[in-house]
């Protein structure tokens, strides 16, 4: 996950590396009101998940809330790189002196990593590497030694940090390394890291991405800063759930075990709705992606169900699933609870099921389905067969 720039520096601030004083604001009264209470004169910057913000107009000065409002009024609502700015960060404007340049990352092609520093701050650190890549360093991070305040030093002295201020920056180099291995980044960035001209060292910019791996370990942080604005609602929910859910365009749901099983699924599903198109006129697709897993129990069915379904587009669900070490058998008495469950939550099945049941006791399973007799649903012992029949379903929208 990337962090927007005032969340990367409010984790900065956590571990006591310099920052200016900030707010987040979404409005240009806000933006006022903020820059009246940090007194003095502010910088307004748009929040999106892109760099050269600077450059595209996102980053302004404001000597007064005056301006800061009149700037937020600009910025609030612009395109960058494609993305729409909803918040800005009124943060204190320092004065710089200098402008230098840092970041820590994963180097998987080197399967370590990597820190690399500079003194030409401020640009774009692609365009630094290809235009100057002698003053850029690059040293490698042994993961288990770490950087303590000699590895630190040999990061600033080869990045030719100038020597005032070496004390300071191997410092901040010890906190961002800190950083960056407490809350499991894959990247820390501050550009430009500055140094002001009463020789502060400070982090002006923010850069954080942390590794979704991970976020089993740091909950806390990675609930705080998930950005759902730019999510469709659904994989929200879904992910809520703890379910593998992509929304698509389509108009048959599509639920399966295993991503490959999914994805070959909603293969055979666009193609049946092609030759479909030839003859009813009408192009049938997948609505989603959503890959149960292994243990298909009747609660993860009942809510890949609930999600599928939340879904006013889906007019068919394909259940399509390959008994493996979870049997048919099981997976049979799964969705058939989970359409009680369903139910009990006043979520009647009002669109038609079709499912295939394939694999470990597939006998076993379709005959309990089959046994069970509930109308809206119906079996196809075939991939291809299934996949056919749901979009016909989906195209002419009548039950079984
Ligand atoms: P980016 O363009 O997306 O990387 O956004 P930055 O946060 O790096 O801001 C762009 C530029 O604005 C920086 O390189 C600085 O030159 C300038 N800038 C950012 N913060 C301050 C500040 O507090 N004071 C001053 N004087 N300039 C700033
Ligand atoms: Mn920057």
């Amino acid at each position: 996950m990337d962090l927007f720039e005032w969340q990367a520096k409010e984790l900065f601030g956590k571990y006591a590396v310099p920052i200016t004083r900030q707010v987040v604001v979404t409005t240009a009264e806000q933006a006022r009101a903020a820059a009246e209470h940090l007194g003095g004169p502010v910088m307004v910057k748009a929040q999106v998940k892109a760099g050269g913000r600077g450059k595209a107009g996102g980053v302004k000065y404001a000597a007064t809330p005056d301006d800061a409002e009149k700037h937020a009024r600009a910025i609030l609502g612009m395109q960058i790189k494609g993305l729409t700015v909803h918040t800005v960060l009124i943060s204190e404007a320092a004065d710089i002196g200098a402008e230098y340049y840092f970041s820590f990352l994963l180097d998987r092609g080197n399967r370590t990593y990597l820190a690399m520093c500079s003194a030409e701050g401020g640009m774009e650190i692609e365009q630094l590497a290809v235009e100057k890549p002698e003053a850029l360093a690059r040293v490698p991070v042994d993961p288990v030694a770490g950087v303590d305040e000699a590895k630190a030093l040999e990061i600033a002295e080869k990045g030719a940090l100038p020597e005032n201020i070496r004390d300071q920056a191997v410092d901040v180099i010890v906190k961002l390394w800190d950083v960056f291995i407490s809350e499991e980044a894959t990247l820390v960035e501050v550009n430009p890291l500055v140094r002001t001209p009463d020789g502060q060292v400070l982090a002006l910019d923010g850069k954080v991405t942390l590794d979704d791996n991970a976020a089993f370990r740091h909950g806390d942080v990675h609930d705080a800063y998930r950005d759902n604005s730019a999510t469709d609602p659904l994989e929200v929910r879904a992910k809520e759930k703890g379910l593998n859910y992509v929304k698509l365009e389509g108009s048959v749901g599509i639920i399966g075990n295993g991503a490959g099983l999914v994805m070959s699924t909603l293969d055979v599903v666009a193609y049946a709705g092609e030759e479909l198109a030839g003859t009813a006129g009408k192009g049938v697709r997948p609505a989603n992606f959503l890959d149960i897993g292994g243990g298909a129990s009747a609660e993860v069915m009942a809510n890949g169900l609930e999600i599928v379904l939340s879904d006013p587009a889906v007019k068919s669900v394909f259940v399509n699933v390959f008994g493996g070490i979870t049997s048919c058998d099981a997976v049979a008495n799964g969705i058939i609870s989970a359409l009680g469950l369903l139910e009990g939550r006043g979520e009647e099945l009002t669109r038609p099921l079709v499912v295939r049941l394939d694999g470990n006791n597939a006998d076993e399973g379709r005959r309990i389905l089959a046994e069970a007799g509930h109308p809206m649903v119906e079996q196809v012992d075939t991939m291809d067969g299934a996949a056919r029949r749901a979009a016909e379903l989906a195209a002419t929208g009548s039950g079984a």
